[in-house]
């Protein structure tokens, strides 16, 4: 069967290498990992290098996840009231001190890489690439964030009548509330909590219930890096006690939230609910996101990108590929290149170098996302799955990569936060569907309500620059995998369900967190 020969052809030189271990230093075994670590290379850091997987490894085995107790609800107000007063000093700081701060920060991430890395292996189930990759992120965010609050938000002279001169500066607007997901404990907590501290807020954090030691780990490394121990705090506990306490406080001056799109409009209507001064809301939340792919795409080129962004992290992704649309010329050849793909990714351990797809967060998601499993195969058409692996590897909550079809996009009705993938085919055939062309696809994606990522494949440039303008969603991604928006170089975030549109990484990110002060004095 051609076709069979296909996915084989696209498998095998990886099924080759993988049967060509090598052994590195200390007798580990080197294999290869499908989800290749070209963000940990550009770190300076190779978990494929013996020495670097050595120095990771040892760093994994030591690592102790610290517990964290909960902050008590009483403790809340306190702390806000600290942070009140710490506003004040910590806004005063120069911006090029505060600048420094980040810098030194960064640094100290840089030369704990290995050690941050072990928790995000042990507290979140991280794969080594993807947690080298992770602590790599957090310092580009640092660094980023200082070198944006340098040039952006100094004081402005603007051109105006002579006898009078006008002055616009940034400032902070008092106390921010950070609250983050357990999906990137440590990228999007740095995000976050550098953003509003730069900016001159204080800030009180509150990470995810699953993953507090690696934020307070980074909380401490703020604090020697010269953040005044009253313009930071954590705040570890439930979303419904101690999440909600901190919305309801008459301090907060700010709220910035990364998490389910459910919960971002618990918080925006317990802000307005408030009384006194009107609370902005920076969210970023979930997506339902499509990669559209026409008749001219490259089906290797489009195996990869899918495999990449659907099922690396295991899809605990908030821009991971949800919604395969394959045009019907294609789509037997690449549905079936992709079962091949599939096929070969390696389920298990997160600790060992030759796992692909590490387990999910915890039982909850896994029980929910095995129902949700369930519940497609009793309507849909299985595509593609991986092999769980033998009893001696297993670990607890993996989920094996599925790839299920379905007859319309409107049938896929939920974000499930997992390795799970909904194909629909699109085409002049699909007249029940109404999918017949480009255009009439991308409608129906924008009708699911969310806007945070796209895939495209199409080898007509044309056809890629109005898809991306028709689509309503905030980064698009041409003829490549959707997922890893590099700092500075690929602003982040989405619209619609997806979030209220900040950009992390991105040049107007801080804008965000500021108060602006336009001073006009008649000379
Ligand atoms: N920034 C990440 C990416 O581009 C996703 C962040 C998230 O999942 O919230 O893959």
């Amino acid at each position: 069967d051609p076709q069979v020969d296909a996915g084989e052809l696209l498998a095998s030189p990886l099924r080759a290498a993988r049967e060509a271990l090598k052994t590195g230093v200390e007798g580990l075994p080197l294999p290869p990992q499908l989800f290749g670590p070209a963000r940990a290379n550009a770190a300076g850091w190779d978990v494929t290098c013996p020495a670097h997987w050595a120095t990771l490894h040892t760093a994994l085995a030591s690592t102790q996840v610290e517990r964290i107790p909960e902050s008590a609800p009483a403790s809340v107000a306190d702390t806000m009231t600290r942070l009140a007063h710490g506003f004040e000093s910590w806004e005063a700081y120069p911006l090029a001190e505060r600048a420094a701060v980040l810098r030194r920060a960064a640094a100290a991430l840089e030369a704990r890489l290995p050690e941050f890395c072990g928790l995000l292996v042990k507290e979140a189930h991280k794969t080594l690439g993807d947690a080298v990759a992770e602590v790599r992120e957090a310092i580009d965010f640092c660094r980023y964030y200082a070198q944006q609050a340098e040039e952006r938000l100094g004081e402005q002279l603007l051109p105006g009548p002579t006898g009078e001169r006008n002055t616009l500066r940034c400032t902070g607007r008092g106390v921010f509330v950070c609250i983050s997901p357990w999906n990137f404990p440590l990228a999007i907590f740095a995000g976050q909590v550098v953003a509003a501290l730069v900016t001159g807020n204080s800030v009180a954090a509150k990470p995810a219930e699953q993953t507090p030691a690696v934020a307070a780990r980074f909380v401490a490394v703020l604090h020697e890096a010269g953040v005044p121990a009253d313009a930071l705090a954590l705040l570890h506990g439930p979303g419904d006690t101690v999440g909600a306490a901190l919305v309801a406080d008459e301090r907060t001056a700010g709220v910035c939230f990364t998490g389910s799109t459910q919960v971002a409009k618990l918080i925006q209507r317990a802000l307005a609910a408030k009384d006194g001064p009107i609370v902005p809301l920076i969210a970023e939340t979930g997506g339902l996101n499509a990669m559209l792919v026409d008749s001219t795409a490259l089906p290797e080129q489009v195996v990869d990108a899918v495999v990449q962004s659907a099922f690396r992290s295991a899809g605990q992704r908030c821009s991971a590929l949800r919604l395969l649309c394959v045009h019907e010329a294609i789509a037997d050849g690449v549905l079936t290149m992709l079962a091949g793909a599939t096929a070969e990714l390696r389920l298990g351990d997160p600790a060992r170098l030759d796992t692909d797809v590490g387990p999910l967060i915890d039982g909850e998601a896994h029980a929910h996302l095995r129902q949700q499993v369930a519940r497609l195969e009793g309507e849909a058409r299985l595509i593609a799955r991986s092999p769980m692996p033998t009893l001696a590897q297993a670990v607890p909550n993996l989920l094996a990569p599925v790839a299920f079809e379905l007859a319309r996009i409107a049938d896929v009705r939920q974000e499930l936060f997992g390795p799970v993938l909904h194909v629909v085919r699109w085409g002049p055939g699909q007249t029940a569907s109404g999918a017949t062309d480009a255009a009439a696809v991308v409608r129906q994606i924008n009708a699911l309500g969310y806007g945070l990522t796209l895939g495209v494949q199409t080898r007509i440039d044309g056809r890629a620059q109005q898809l991306a303008h028709a689509a309503r969603v905030g980064n698009v991604y041409v003829n490549r995998n959707m997922i890893g928006a590099v700092v500075g170089v690929q602003p982040f975030g989405g619209e619609g369900l997806s979030g209220t549109g900040p950009k992390a990484g991105g040049p107007h990110y801080l804008y965000r967190f500021c108060a602006e002060q336009t001073v006009t004095v008649n000379t």
